[in-house]
């Protein structure tokens, strides 16, 4: 599957804990992430990540593009909620597009635990089946 992980400033140190405790899962994978989260996590658990620009300057756009493709298959989105982003307009397109394209997003450390587990499950088999289907995807 692909995964994408984008975590704002305040929200990195959750990202790279759960990036820690769940290697063994994550590892299976193809990782995406935007700049700084993804060498962060590279950093600190040594796994493979495609990284696309920083989030205020692009990055969350290059994430959203692969959904409406259809070729993004979990995002785990930490989301600082109370602190104003200057690319606030980028992270609600993402989070739109995944509720248009039904795409599993988790937007909280909270709410990553139950999604990683059903990962883990093979709950998300059912994205293999979709992509599988429909017309316009690269895999
Ligand atoms: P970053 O972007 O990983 O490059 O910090 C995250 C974001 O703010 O969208």
């Amino acid at each position: 599957m692909n995964i994408a992980l984008i975590a704002h400033d305040k929200k990195k140190d959750d990202m790279v804990k759960f990036s820690i405790a769940y290697k063994q899962i994550l590892e299976k994978h193809t990782l995406f992430a935007t700049g700084t989260t993804g060498s962060l996590i590279e950093k600190e658990t040594d796994l493979p990540i495609k990284k696309f620009q920083s989030g205020p300057i692009g990055g969350d756009q290059q994430i959203g593009a692969l959904v409406a493709t259809n070729d993004m298959d979990i995002i785990f989105f930490f989301r600082d909620p109370l602190t104003a982003q200057p690319h606030e307009p980028d992270v609600s397109a993402l989070m739109r597009l995944c509720d248009v394209h039904l795409i599993p997003l988790a937007t909280n450390i909270a709410a990553a635990e139950v999604l990683i587990h059903g990962l883990e499950r093979g709950d998300f088999q059912w994205r293999t089946y979709m992509k599988n289907r429909e017309e316009g995807s690269i895999s």
